[in-house]
């Protein structure tokens, strides 16, 4: 039984695992609000990128 320390990919941090059970729910975040505010971050830019797609095939297409 190995364990691991990982830092939270948000706030940084530490995790610790063990290589035997199953990952958190969380993981690799230290909490559900470090992984939300992560995938808000996420879909926030993508949503900006699906914008600028949009307006460019309305153009191209007219
Ligand atoms: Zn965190």
């Amino acid at each position: 039984m190995a364990r691991l320390a990982v830092a939270c990919r948000r706030c940084g941090t530490r995790i610790v695992v063990d290589d035997a059970e199953p990952l958190p729910a969380n993981f690799p975040f230290c909490t559900e609000r470090c992984r939300l505010i992560d995938l808000g971050r996420w879909f926030d830019e993508e949503w900006r990128v699906a914008r600028e797609i949009r307006e460019q095939d309305i153009e191209q297409t007219d």
